[in-house]
């Protein structure tokens, strides 16, 4: 099973949520891999402290122009959705940033000028956190292309028990890649009303991919109740809510996991996978 967390906005402790559930159902004897899809700013490692194993580049194919055969058309230029290409006078100029590497430009060259090559975006890196396998993608500084790096890091997925994956944050084509062939998504939440605002965008994604989900409210007990009436109004299940403790936050400063320094929320994290497999098992995902 693949459980993807997510959550419309950062800092609503979708992290901690996705480790402490990998941590907990390793502890019930299911073989587990954490993969960490956000790639602009990947910290599960800090709490699982994996011991990496391997790392390898991941490439997008970028094009590039024969000057020789070029005629300067501008053919290319009209055909980028993202203006990754542009003829200025007689010269062709890539911006290989901005290039998605779609291969169109190449496609409709009537000159057949245009090659493509690799070009790194990224790295993913593999180990091993006592049980649990580990992998991490990590999207170059100055890199656009974040959700190559994440297709990348879903590419690695073995056949354990069950996959946690750790999403990006908000709603955009990243999360979407990263989320898109989940059996089931957690939404982490905070009772705010951003963190309101951003769960009801994130619930319209999720329900656009067609894929099971429910809600996990952090620090449940600060803001107010706008969040849980929400929940209850539209029929979604809150399947984890997690009290504003000063020791969850001094063991999350500490990089520590919950459920080994405060070993008594383990109970917590256990109801909240035995309430996902449930509402998976009554409403599986239909691909
Ligand atoms: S489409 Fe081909 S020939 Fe035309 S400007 Fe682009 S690279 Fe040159
Ligand atoms: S590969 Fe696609 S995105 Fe990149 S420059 Fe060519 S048309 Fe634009």
């Amino acid at each position: 099973m693949n459980v993807a967390i997510a959550s419309g906005k950062g800092g609503t402790g979708k992290t901690t949520i996705a480790t402490n559930l990998a941590l907990i159902l390793d502890d019930m004897g299911k073989t587990v891999q954490l993969l960490d899809c956000d790639v602009e700013e990947p910290n599960c490692h800090i709490f699982m402290k994996p011991k990496i194993e391997s790392s390898a580049p991941v490439t997008v194919l970028k094009p590039e122009v024969i000057k020789e055969k070029c005629t300067a058309c501008g053919i290319c230029g009209e055909v980028c959705e993202y203006s990754a290409i542009i003829v200025v006078k007689d010269s062709v100029l890539i911006f290989p940033e901005l290039c998605h590497g779609c291969g169109a430009c190449k496609m409709f060259c009537p000159e057949e000028a245009i090659i493509e090559v690799p070009r790194e975006v990224g790295i993913i890196e593999k180990g091993k956190s006592d049980g649990i396998a580990f992998v991490q993608g990590l999207l170059n500084i100055g890199e656009l292309m974040s959700p190559a790096v994440i297709g990348g890091v879903k590419k690695t997925a073995n056949a354990s028990d069950v996959i946690i994956l750790d999403a990006p944050p908000g709603t955009s084509c990243p999360v979407i890649e990263a989320v898109k062939d989940a059996d089931f998504v957690l939404l982490a939440t905070e009772p705010t009303p951003f963190g309101l605002n951003d769960l009801e965008l994130a619930v319209g994604m999720v329900r656009a991919l067609q894929i099971p989900f429910a809600v996990a409210i952090n620090r449940c007990d600060i803001g107010n109740d706008d969040v849980k009436n929400y929940c209850e109004r539209d029929g979604i299940e809150v399947v984890l809510e997690i009290p504003d403790d000063r020791k969850i936050a001094e063991a999350y400063s500490r990089g520590e996991m919950i459920v080994h320094a405060l070993p008594d929320y383990g109970a917590l994290f256990k109801s909240c996978w035995e309430r996902i497999l449930d509402r998976y098992e009554n409403e599986p995902r239909r691909k």
